[in-house]
């Protein structure tokens, strides 16, 4: 069976899911506002067989809520996009847009919920109602060796998405976790502009657990 016969394997949202009635109405919004935005439930990008996933909290409105694609045309996909094309997980050149024919390798890219959230922040219950699909993700992930959690929202909610407590391991900046089925999670603080401009998170910071992924996946 091909590994990237998404169709078949993925269960993904449809443009109109309704299941979070606040973020449907904010999409509408946004629709209304900007027709010719995206918006809808942001699907995420790269090759099912990658052995990496990247794991975000949720489309920022004007980058993926606008572009259609995750992490892309806002301040948040350069650091990460040039970090994955530095250290060989992405080839290309990373043009904010995507059409710049930035290309994953052994790589993919998702978000803990897929739609704009007002604010930047989901709540609680989006953040649960949406989990099914980042673990039917990673269900359909037939090589999926290591999880890159985005800070600590997406690090709880690759935890949920794996049957487990958020209880059980606390998110720390470069940390490595083991799941009990061998799944790596590795931890690393988001790559917003807030974190950068506050220097919670530098380029070396981020580029040092990009690293570390990088090892992971070594054969
Ligand atoms: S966040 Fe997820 S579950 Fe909620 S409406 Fe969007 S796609 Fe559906």
């Amino acid at each position: 069976m091909p590994l990237d016969f998404e169709a078949s394997v993925l269960e993904a949202p449809p443009r109109d899911c309704g299941l979070c009635p606040r973020l449907a109405a904010y999409r509408a919004a946004n629709a209304a506002e900007n027709p010719d935005w995206f918006n809808a439930p942001v699907p995420s990008f790269g090759a099912l067989s990658a052995r990496l996933l990247i794991v975000g909290m949720a489309p920022g409105v004007r980058g993926a809520n606008r572009t259609g694609r995750p992490f892309t045309g806002d301040f948040a996909g350069v650091l990460l996009y040039e970090t994955l094309i530095k250290f060989g997980l992405a080839e290309g050149s990373y043009g904010a847009d995507p059409s710049d024919g930035v290309v994953l390798r052994d790589c993919r890219i998702s978000n803990a919920v897929r739609c704009v959230p007002p604010a930047n922040l989901p709540e609680p219950a989006e953040v649960a109602t949406c989990n099914r699909f980042l673990g039917a993700e990673m269900a359909a992930m037939p090589r999926l060796a290591v999880v890159l959690s985005l800070g600590v929202l997406s690090h709880a909610a690759v935890l949920r998405a794996n049957g487990l407590p958020v209880s059980r391991l606390r998110f720390r900046h470069g940390e490595v976790h083991t799941l009990p089925d061998g799944l790596k999670l590795v931890n690393s603080y988001h790559v917003s502009r807030y974190n950068t401009s506050t220097k919670r998170l530098s380029t070396q910071m981020f580029e040092d657990v990009v690293v570390r992924v990088r090892a992971l996946l070594a054969p």
